[in-house]
């Protein structure tokens, strides 16, 4: 598979920030877009204005990816609707630093629900259409602090870990079998994550901080990268940070 022209690439959190961004790369790209995530309405306005863009076809579907029947069902409908499942991109994911003395273990569940079984889910759900076709690619949004854990990202951390450490093993276990996966690292980026974060230290801190932040296309592009490579290339890990970031 070279290029995604025609292929069909479902974006799992495409409601906003990233995920919206690589829908959008991908439909300039050429793919079938089927969005995902929970705020359905959104999903139609971001699929209304990638279809003003771009004369490729667009589906949106409500999905909890913490629902193993949900992530299934949104396979299913990609792959009824357009004949094929090419490009899964896990990139939902949530962000709510703490620092482990403030006790938000509600938020460490959800991290570890949305973060690690949401991935999962989705190499569950798209996985066997991919091996059946000897053709696909898994594009797993790990983070920075997958490679490296700051003061109150812990949790967060151990969940971007976890996704890596997935993506090295499927990259190992799937080679041979036509189907590439790329871990995507990014640091830093302007999106609507940090304002779920309820540990007030961690947003105080968060005040202080003095960078320009990476904006979601420039995560986007190393999507479209990855994915344009040919068949006999597979890119495995891209980090992107802010420059001004060390
Ligand atoms: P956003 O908050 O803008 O986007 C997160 C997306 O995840 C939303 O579309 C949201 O949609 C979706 N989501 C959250 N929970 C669920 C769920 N249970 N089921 C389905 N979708 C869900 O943040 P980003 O775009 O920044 O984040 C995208 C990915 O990038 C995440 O995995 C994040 O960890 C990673 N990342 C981000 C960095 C940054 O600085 N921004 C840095 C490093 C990594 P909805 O609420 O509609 O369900």
């Amino acid at each position: 598979m070279t290029g995604v022209k025609n292929k069909t690439a479902i974006v799992t959190g495409a409601s906003s920030g990233i995920g919206e961004a690589i829908a959008m790369h991908l439909a300039e790209a050429g793919a079938n877009i089927v969005l995902a995530a929970r705020r359905k309405e959104r999903l139609e306005e971001i699929a209304l204005k990638i279809q003003q863009k771009h004369s490729v076809h667009i589906k949106a579907v409500e999905t909890d990816v913490t629902n193993r029947e949900k992530v299934e069902q949104l396979v299913a409908e990609a792959k009824d609707a357009f004949g094929s499942v090419d490009v899964f991109v896990n990139n939902a994911g949530v962000m709510l630093l703490s620092f482990l003395k403030n006790d938000h273990v509600d938020e460490w569940e959800k991290m570890v629900d949305v973060n690690i079984k949401g991935v999962l889910f989705g190499v569950h759900a798209a996985l066997p259409t991919m091996l059946e076709q000897e053709s696909g690619h898994i594009i797993n949004v790990s983070s920075v602090a997958g490679h490296e854990v700051f003061p109150s990202s812990s949790v967060y951390s151990a969940t971007k870990y976890a996704v890596r450490a997935l993506s090295m093993g499927m990259e190992k276990e799937l080679s041979k079998t036509g189907v590439r996966v790329t871990n995507i690292s990014p640091g830093a980026v302007s999106t609507e994550l940090t304002e779920h974060i309820t540990d007030e230290e961690v947003i105080e801190n968060f005040k202080n901080r003095k960078m320009t932040p990476l904006e979601p296309g420039d995560i986007a592009r190393a999507v479209t990268y990855a994915v344009s490579q040919p068949d006999y290339v597979n890119v495995n890990e891209v980090i992107v940070r802010p420059s001004q970031a060390k």
